[in-house]
């Protein structure tokens, strides 16, 4: 007898067959563990370019946008990253919602220069190629912006970031909305990265892919592909293109449209 896979093994485990509520749904599907020096580095992808790590050092949210509720049933974030300022990965009412009293936030210069007083003050901005510091968590500000000609304005070259970040030996790449830049390419030592795809805005499913193969993350998470532009490249295609020793993490990124 064989055993199909199903993407409902969460809800059976909890007795249910009907959908979930998308933050049970989310909860239920606690995604994947990557071993560190001293435990475990736990992804909870939410949905489009926002996820959740939970580390031996603290739980770190990844530019959290949305309904404050989706993240309900995961750890208050010790800490917050954003990349720049774009509704699907800055929204200050979601930050006001999640962030504690004195939670830090990492950004980049122009959200630093956005944000409101009170987040503000716990804000720390840092440009391309500056680094910094968060407790036990090492943040290296990586340059994320287009190359292709008619897509310049998206994201300009200096105003964004991308971040390696490094937790208890681990070093994690989160790419940010950016094109398949030498920056990336040249990523030494990366043990679980997030690369952005979709159409106009960053890239396509080709260029996510060389460049991977380029830097070789043991693993990679493409991401940025669903959300309020409905997602123009396809994960499990890009799964193809990615040749060596990396291995692909689909995850379970939320399927349906983004609250605006
Ligand atoms: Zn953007
Ligand atoms: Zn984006």
């Amino acid at each position: 007898m064989t055993t199909r896979r199903t993407f409902l093994t969460g809800a059976a485990a909890l007795g249910t067959t009907t959908l979930l509520p998308f933050r049970l749904h989310a909860a239920a599907h606690a995604a994947d563990a990557f071993m560190t020096a001293n435990g475990q580095v736990t992804v909870h992808p939410i949905a489009h370019a926002s996820f959740v790590m939970e580390t031996p050092v603290g739980t770190i949210h990844v530019d959290p946008v949305g309904d404050a509720g989706d993240y309900a049933d995961l750890p208050a974030p010790d800490l917050i990253l954003i990349t720049h300022e774009h509704g699907d990965h800055y929204n200050a009412d979601t930050l006001a919602a999640l962030a504690g009293d004195a939670t830090p936030l990492i950004v980049n210069p122009a959200v630093y220069d956005m944000l409101p007083a009170d987040l503000q003050a716990r804000a720390t901005s840092i440009s391309n190629g500056e680094s910094t510091s968060a407790g036990d968590v090492m943040i290296d500000a990586i340059p994320a912006y287009n190359t292709t000609e008619e897509r310049l304005n998206f994201h300009p070259q200096g105003r964004d970031n991308g971040y390696v970040v490094t937790v208890d030996g681990l070093r994690v790449y989160i790419s940010g909305d950016t094109e398949d830049i030498p920056e990336m390419r040249s990523l030494e030592n990366i043990d679980v990265a997030f690369v952005c795809m979709n159409l106009p805005f960053t890239m396509g499913m080709e260029a996510a892919a060389s460049a991977v193969n380029a830097f070789a993350p043991t693993y990679v998470y493409p991401y940025h592909y669903r959300g309020r532009d409905n997602g123009t490249q396809d994960p499990r295609d890009f799964a193809e293109l990615v040749t060596g020793q990396t291995e692909v993490k689909i995850g379970n990124w939320y399927d349906g449209v983004m609250p605006s």
